[in-house]
């Protein structure tokens, strides 16, 4: 049985790629801070790791427990709204931690040890490529370095035929996605309908996507179907981006 590591799986996109996994066959192991949240993925028969991915220590044994996977996803990361001109150096190592020292560690020592065949996905984002807002800067530039960090890899582990991709989200309806609209919209005095109607009015398919449709195109980096792609970083953005 082929089996997954699963990062950020308490919540959105990380929770509907280890039902997925699952569902095709794959032994998970789900990783969040949040243990309540694991607790439904233990109930459907996925082994699971409560552990804080900015600590070194939790961190750790999260890559001890991932040895040897077929499979492993990135998917936990925050996000900090916040004037461009007020972010601290401690907001920077806040978000780094997590999305740029985590998703580095574990793709470097989870993949390591992966067999051949196995696969990556590292979550970054529209706004690695799209500086839609100021106020999302620190994490618009980690995302940013997810798609170096994945290419660097894709490198490094090309030749044992591990490969490494990362997935640029748009507009995802997920817990993260609802805290974004909730602040974006009532720093702009406006509703969260508004600015959920004005930001899916300049997506060409007009619309935002489930955490199960973003899940079915992780999948579709970690299969066969996939096998001669690496160090890509593939948009998911009903069109939002085409570069
Ligand atoms: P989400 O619903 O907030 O889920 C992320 C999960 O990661 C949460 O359970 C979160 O726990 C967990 N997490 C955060 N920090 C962690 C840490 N230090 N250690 C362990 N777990 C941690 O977010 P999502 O929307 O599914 O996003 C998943 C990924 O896709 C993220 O990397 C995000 O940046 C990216 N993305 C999302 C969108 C979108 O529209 N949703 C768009 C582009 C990219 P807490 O709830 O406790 O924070």
């Amino acid at each position: 049985m082929k089996t997954a590591l699963v990062t950020g799986a308490a919540s959105g996109i990380g929770n509907a790629a280890a039902v997925r996994l699952q569902r095709e066959g794959y032994d998970v192991l789900a990783v969040d801070r949040d243990p309540t949240g694991l607790g439904p993925l233990e109930e459907a028969g996925m082994r699971v790791l409560a552990a804080d991915l900015s600590d070194d220590a939790a961190r750790a044994s999260v890559i001890e427990a991932g040895r040897g996977v077929d499979a492993l996803v990135n998917s936990a990361g925050i996000i900090l709204l916040k004037p461009i001109l007020e972010l601290t150096v401690l907001d920077l190592r806040q978000i780094y931690a997590v999305n740029v020292e985590a998703v580095w560690e574990l793709t470097s020592k989870i993949g390591r040890t992966m067999p051949s065949g196995g696969a990556i996905v590292n979550l970054s984002s529209s706004s690695a490529k799209l500086a839609a807002t100021t106020e999302a800067a620190a994490y618009a530039s980690s995302k940013a370095a997810v798609l170096s960090i994945t290419r660097s890899f894709a490198y490094a582990f090309g030749p044992r035929n591990v490969r490494v991709n990362a997935l640029c989200p748009g507009i995802i309806d997920t817990p993260m996605q609802d805290t974004v609209l909730a602040k974006a919209a009532a720093a702009r005095g406006i509703t969260v309908e508004q600015l959920s109607e004005e930001r899916t009015h300049s997506v060409p398919l007009g619309r935002a996507a489930s955490a199960d449709e973003c899940a079915g195109a992780i999948y579709f980096l970690l299969s066969e179907d996939s096998a001669y792609m690496t160090g890509q970083a593939i948009n998911f953005t009903g069109g939002l981006v085409m570069f």
